[in-house]
């Protein structure tokens, strides 16, 4: 009989930034590393997230013991609320992470409504956790732009496998532990069998910069400012939120953030104790709308150009109570996800059509560093871990392909790095390792209609289904409406009546003319068609089709 060999399957991260998921199997042991989102790409209008397929997972649920969590972001995390009710058969799925990682996901799956589905355990580094027969885990802490983030050692019979998560070197980070060498040296001296390496900054030589240097630039940045100052950076980049809270209080200014993500996200480290502001510091922001203009920080999500965040609705002089006037200034604190470049951009012009200095890292370069591991520090991560494979993980092709390039570099022989598809099974044994079948993977689009309203959509469904689509035309430069809004069934045959489309442009039309004042932003436009017309049609024709708002700038 042949040996049992491992199986590692990625089902997302692969070819992309975004939607990580990786399947490890041993002998009827399943263990899944990570289940995140992906933003979706421009031209997919009308998506709201992407998920990764796990079907595979789905169909093999008897054998899945537990899911690991590298660290708290969202494409590692961000998909459990939408998938984990497809695992429920099998609940409570025991979940591993850091104290920050799983009260993230706590609060997210609290808001879905299906915390029943967990089985949460925090973890400690140094310490073992024995998952099935043939698997134990232990999380080795690494620095990120988040604290409480872990590469993840699998220990088998057949060696170690390591998952690194999203990690670089930094000598200095301001929050958290280094990067425990130490310990990754230890495993490497035990034995790696494979190691699972992040590749997205494999383009970049040499080290990534320390954070230090972001601390000393929004230190300079925020001092210079005369006005308000707005910085956005992620919600969840905890590491960077806490590095501009402590520039704004030395500089005498209070800070208030701004926006859903964000508040939950700097509430739940601060309750963790993985921030501690000096006392008074953070004020809501009703109050800080309230002092002079010197005196006041405020933190936003948006560093995406995402529509509907406070970032957005200050550049579009939608946002409730903070408003931007000559002389404020706006710190983009992040660069923009590949696929996002566009909005990004555009929120910067808007928001110097305001008047605003805007300051962003072509203009300032260490305005930003990224939290992964440059080409040094990729070779360093192999020396200590010595794997007898490697596949890089967490990249476009292009920085997946790169890195083969340093491995080889490094001594590796192209036999040993591979770089797998989505889906591909790669199997390992003792001294060999080879692609074997695929399994069912590819993209899931989460479609958000509202409160807990949330549908998971297969591509071949829609062709199946049909969709609605909503066209307008929006004058580029002043946000007005020219044309539109259009609204038509495709491959609906007849399931809505003509009337009931009718009836959804009118309300939309109204909608529209009745917020017309002062122009659209694209994203709110997409959001708001949406919102509409799936209330209207769902209460005239009982169906949630997938609608696609179409909207073109002239
Ligand atoms: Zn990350
Ligand atoms: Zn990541």
């Amino acid at each position: 009989m042949a040996r049992p060999r491992i199986r590692v399957i990625p089902l997302g991260g692969i070819g992309e930034v975004g939607k990580n998921c990786t399947v490890y199997e041993y002998r009827g042991d399943m263990i899944m590393v990570d289940l995140g989102t992906k933003f979706p790409e421009e031209e997919m209008r009308g998506v709201d997230l992407i998920v990764p397929d796990i079907s595979y997972v789905v169909q093999n649920i008897d054998r899945l013991r537990a899911i690991l969590l590298t660290h708290g972001h969202e494409d590692h995390i961000g998909g459990l609320p939408y998938l984990l009710p497809l695992l429920k058969s099998r609940a409570p799925i025991p979940i591993y992470g850091s104290a920050l990682a799983i009260a993230y996901v706590r609060a997210k799956l609290d808001e879905a409504g299906v915390t029943n589905l967990a089985q949460f355990q925090i973890i400690e580094p140094r310490q073992q956790y024995r998952l099935g027969k043939h698997f134990t885990a232990e999380f080795i802490p690494v620095t990120h732009s988040i604290p409480g983030s872990f590469a993840i050692g699998l220990k088998t019979v057949l060696g170690w496998l390591v998952h690194t998560g999203d990690y670089k070197f930094d000598p200095t980070p301001p929050l958290g532990p280094p990067t425990d060498e130490a310990r990754l040296r230890e495993i490497g001296d035990e034995g790696v069998l494979l190691l699972l390496s992040d590749a997205v900054r494999v383009e970049r030589p040499g080290h990534t910069p320390s954070e230090a240097v972001v601390s000393e630039t929004l230190y300079r940045t925020i001092g210079a400012a005369k006005g308000r100052v707005v910085l956005t950076s992620f919600a969840s980049n905890i590491t960077r939120i806490d590095q501009a809270i402590r520039a704004g209080y030395r500089h005498g200014r209070r800070v208030a953030i701004s926006g859903r993500s964000m508040e939950q996200s700097t509430r739940i480290a601060m309750e963790l104790g993985y921030l501690t502001p000096p006392d008074g510091v953070i004020v809501p922001v009703d109050v800080a709308t309230k002092l002079p203009r010197d005196q006041v920080l405020f933190l936003t999500t948006g560093s995406q150009g995402e529509a509907s965040a406070a970032l957005a609705r200050i550049a579009s002089g939608e946002h409730p109570a903070i408003r931007i006037q000559k002389g404020d200034t706006v710190i983009f604190s992040a660069t923009p996800v590949p696929g996002n470049e566009e909005t990004v951009s555009q929120t910067i012009d808007q928001l110097f059509r305001r008047g605003a200095d805007v300051i962003y890292s072509a203009i300032e370069p260490t305005i930003h560093v990224s939290g992964h591991a440059s080409r040094e520090e990729l070779k360093f991560m192999l020396r200590l871990i010595r794997p007898r494979f490697v596949i890089p993980i967490h990249g476009e092709y292009r920085h997946l392909s790169l890195y083969r390039d340093l491995a080889m570099d490094v001594g590796y022989g192209e036999q040993q790095v591979l770089i797998p598809d989505l889906g591909c099974e790669i199997s390992l044994g003792r001294d060999s390792a080879r692609r074997e079948g695929t399994v069912e993977s590819g993209a899931v689009l989460v479609d958000i209609l509202g409160n807990r309203n949330v549908i998971l959509r297969q591509r071949s469904e829609i062709a199946k289904a049909g969709v609605i689509i909503a066209t307008m035309i929006v004058d580029r430069e002043s946000g007005n409406l020219i044309a539109g809004p259009d609204v038509s069934a495709q491959g609906l045959d007849g399931q809505i009546e003509p009337w009931v489309l009718e009836r959804a442009e009118e309300e939309l039309k109204k909608f529209l003319e009745k917020r017309q004042k002062g122009g659209f932003s694209y994203g709110y436009l997409v959001s708001r068609t949406k919102n509409v017309l799936s209330r209207q049609i769902y209460r005239h024709a009982k169906m949630r089709p997938m609608i696609m708002p179409v909207i073109s700038e002239l």
